[in-house]
Order: structure tokens, then C-alpha cells, then sequence
């Protein structure tokens, strides 16, 4: 499994996340080892934005480029109450040198980010779990298990994964990014506490003939919120948050498949309502949508880890935070979170500096994550507000697609004062 030399750094999963964690350690020098208990990438858009920083980022991993070419590029977020625009966001506000977010699905990001490590001689090892992990004093020991497809059965045949081979290593240093169910943290025993109210959203994908360049736009009404985000080549996606309705504990699962190979059973993604919750909620939405090519519901928790990692490992993305899917802050935010790990991964493993120095990426980020969550009272209303704004500051924190220092001059622009 690992050849002759111990990488320096275990990435565990190869999410978007893992995959932007892996590169930015190889871009540093580091060797790099990533493995996935997955037999490949996600097969659908899921978090389907990028902020301004992910995309400067990208670009300092040269994949601006080949990101700019596949994507769309969106200039503006809109803000509505049921009858009327509140708010503007011009991105050229936010970053005159970097205007624009760009969408684009999140299997076609994975694609990019999986063949740049390829083209850095790094392949990600599918079908590889994690399933020990204990830390010592010199290094991490982890149990790698190699899982294989097999035939079962004698009456009625069916396959299972099983264990093929399992090997022992021990690294320096180990990245979790293995998402929402993490290994990794609850190996470490770190709780994963609800912070806020889980949402449910009807999300449908379509083509349509779009008359006119869409943007992003977060329509509020009372009791619901409504998203549109328009995807390149004449896509679009609506999610439409939905009560009372039955949920699949499953859904935040992601699926490797690109046909789905189930039928729904959600009476919500019918045709017919859809069409009902265009007229109701945004019956603007002039554009034609014709044929659906990906209609779920997902629920939507919102979560936060307690610590962000201890000594030699470490943890990004939806492994130690989970928000609402309007400002796909969870993968976006995970990007810089994986970003900063590797620059601190440099320090410590080729300058000699002191482990104690991950101790600032804790606590960066987990300030960052508590005032999105408005858990410590740091985003105040401003003097003339306009009141309906400040009146859904909780709805309209962790819908913005920035974070960091773009996220607090959104928040100015909507009115609102930043302390601390
Ligand atoms: C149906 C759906 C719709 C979504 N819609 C939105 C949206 O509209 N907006 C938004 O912002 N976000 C959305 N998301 C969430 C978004 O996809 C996540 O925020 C993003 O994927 C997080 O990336 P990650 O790399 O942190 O984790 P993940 O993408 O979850 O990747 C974790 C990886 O770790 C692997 N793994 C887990 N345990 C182990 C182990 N023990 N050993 C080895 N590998 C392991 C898994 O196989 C997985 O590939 C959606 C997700 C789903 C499923």
C-alpha cells in the first residue's frame, strides 16, 4: 500500500475537501498520502459554489484556470422579501480584483481537483478505510483497511464490500476530512453538538431557456427560504425549504452513482409540485425548466465541533462543521480551513516548529464558526438597518457564500456592525 517511504501526511477521505487538504500539502512539498473508503467521486452538484476565496486559492494551486473555463460566473446575490428586493450584494464590492463566485457541480470540482493530484503523481486510494486511529507520542498509528467487492450468496446472489487486506502504519501528522459521520473526530471523542435548527429542502436541478442572466438570490418568506443558484451551460437550481415533510436519515449521503437508482419516494419532487412551489414562491421565474436531472430532499443540520483537532491530527470541513446549504459555507470554508493546516503541517514538519502552533487553526476558525452560528453575539444590528434585514440576521448569516473577512463586508454592506 505505501511503497518504501512513509508519506509525511495521511489525508483521510477524499471529499472536496480531502482533495484541496491533499494538494495543498503536495503543493508544499510534503508527501501525501490520501485514501477514501469510497469506490470513487460524488456523482452530483451538492455544495455547487465557490466564494472569492476559494477561487484565489484555487488559483495559487493553478487550477484558476481550468475552474474559470467550466464554471459560471455569478456577479451579484440578491436578498427578497416575499414582494420586494431588500438587498444587493455586487461581488465587485467584496473583491474589485476578484468580481465574481462561480458555480459549478461539485463532481465536476472533485473531477479537477482528483486529476491535478494525478498530475502531481498522487492517486487517491478508493476502497481504503480508516477504522483505528490512536495517536502516540512520536506519531499516529492508523489501521488502513483495503475493501474489496464480492460475490455472495447461493439462492439469491448479491455483493458486499469486505475487508480485502489491512495494514498498520504510523505518520507524523493526519488530516481528517471524512465528512459529517467522521471517523476521525469521534476517534478523538470530540462532540459534534447541534447549534441550530435543522432544515429540510426540496432541491430540484433543470435545464431551462433563461431570457435573462440569473444571479444568486435568497427569497425570504416568514416561515421559509427559498434559493436559486444558476449553474453553467443554461442549468439552474431551486431549493425550496420544506415542513412537516418525511426525510431520509440517508440523504446527506452521497451517491457515486450519476443516474439515481431509486425512485423517490417524496411526493414533493413530483413535476406537478414543482411546479406549484415556482408559482407560489417565485412565480418571477420566468425561465421554461425542461427536463429535471436531479431532485432530492435533504436535511440540513446544523452543527458544530467542540475542538478542531488535538496534537497530531487534525480535522476540516463537514467533519467538524455542518450549516444550511444557501451559502455552501461548510465546503468553501473548509478549503481555507485545509488550506491553513497544510502551511502549519510545513512549519511543523519541515521547519521543526512546535505542534502547539495548530493551536492557532483551532481557534481562528472556531470563532469563525461560532459567530456564523451567532453564538457569541458578534454580528449586531446597525444604526439605520433596514429592520427586516436585522430581523432575519439568523436566517441571513450562513446563507452569504463568503466567510472571513469578505463574509463581515457583505454583513457592513447589509447593514450590520462586526465586533471582535
Ligand atoms: C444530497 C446533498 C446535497 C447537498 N447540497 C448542498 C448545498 O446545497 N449546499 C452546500 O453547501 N452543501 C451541500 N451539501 C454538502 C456538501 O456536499 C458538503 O459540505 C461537502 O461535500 C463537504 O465536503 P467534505 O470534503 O468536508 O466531506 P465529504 O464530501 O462528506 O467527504 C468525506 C469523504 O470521507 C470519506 N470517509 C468517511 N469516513 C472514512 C474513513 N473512515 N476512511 C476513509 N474515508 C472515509 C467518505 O467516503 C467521503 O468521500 C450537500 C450534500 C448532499 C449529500
Amino acid at each position: 500500500m505505501f511503497g518504501k517511504s512513509r508519506p509525511d501526511v495521511v489525508v483521510i477521505g477524499a471529499g472536496p475537501v480531502g482533495l484541496f487538504s491533499a494538494l495543498s500539502l503536495a503543493h508544499r512539498g510534503l508527501s501525501v498520502m490520501i485514501v477514501d473508503k469510497d469506490w470513487r467521486r460524488a456523482a452530483h452538484s451538492y455544495a455547487l459554489g465557490l466564494h472569492v476565496k476559494s477561487l484565489w486559492l484555487l488559483r495559487s494551486l493553478g487550477l484558476f484556470e481550468e475552474i474559470e473555463k467550466n464554471g459560471r460566473k455569478i456577479s451579484k446575490v440578491e436578498i427578497y422579501d416575499p414582494s420586494e428586493k431588500r438587498a444587493e450584494i455586487h461581488i465587485k464590492d467584496i473583491d474589485a480584483d476578484m468580481p465574481f463566485l462561480i458555480t459549478m457541480e461539485q463532481a465536476k470540482l472533485e473531477e479537477i481537483l482528483e486529476s491535478a493530484l494525478n498530475d502531481r503523481g498522487i492517486k487517491v486510494l478508493w476502497n481504503h478505510e480508516v477504522s483505528h486511529l490512536e495517536e502516540k507520542d512520536d506519531g499516529v498509528e492508523l489501521v488502513i483497511d483495503r475493501l474489496e467487492k464480492i460475490s455472495l450468496g447461493y439462492a439469491i446472489a448479491h455483493t458486499e464490500w469486505v475487508v480485502a487486506k489491512s495494514e498498520k502504519v504510523k505518520v507524523p501528522l493526519v488530516i481528517g476530512a471524512d465528512g459529517h459521520r467522521s471517523f476521525v473526530r469521534r476517534s478523538l471523542q470530540i462532540p459534534f453538538e447541534m447549534v441550530g435548527q435543522t432544515q429540510h429542502f426540496a432541491v430540484f436541478e433543470f435545464k431551462c431557456r433563461q431570457s435573462r442572466d440569473y444571479d444568486m438570490r435568497l427569497d425570504l418568506t416568514p416561515d421559509t427560504m427559498n434559493v436559486l443558484w444558476p449553474l453553467p451551460n443554461q442549468f439552474c437550481r431551486w431549493s425550496f425549504e420544506v415542513k412537516d415533510e418525511l426525510h431520509d436519515e440517508d440523504s446527506r449521503q452521497k451517491e457515486r452513482q450519476a443516474v439515481s437508482l431509486s425512485q423517490s419516494p417524496f411526493p414533493i419532487l413530483s413535476m406537478e409540485r414543482f411546479h406549484q412551489l415556482l408559482k407560489e414562491r417565485a412565480s418571477w421565474f420566468t425561465a421554461q425548466p425542461e427536463q429535471i436531472t436531479w431532485r432530492i430532499v435533504v436535511r440540513f443540520e446544523k452543527r458544530l465541533a467542540d475542538r478542531f483537532g488535538k496534537g497530531r491530527v487534525w480535522l476540516a470541513g463537514d467533519a467538524i462543521h455542518m450549516t444550511g446549504p444557501a451559502g455552501i459555507q461548510s465546503m468553501n470554508i473548509g478549503f481555507r480551513e485545509a488550506f491553513m493546516l497544510a502551511e502549519l503541517a510545513e512549519a511543523v514538519i519541515k521547519k521543526g516548529a512546535s505542534l502547539n502552533r495548530f493551536e492557532e487553526y483551532h481557534e481562528q476558525f472556531i470563532k469563525e464558526w461560532r459567530m456564523i452560528n451567532n453564538l457569541d453575539a458578534r454580528v449586531k444590528r446597525g444604526t439605520n438597518q433596514d429592520p427586516w434585514i436585522a430581523e432575519n440576521q439568523e436566517r441571513i448569516l450562513p446563507s452569504l457564500p463568503a466567510s472571513g473577512n469578505e463574509l463581515i463586508k457583505m454583513l457592513n454592506i447589509l447593514g450590520f456592525e462586526v465586533q471582535g
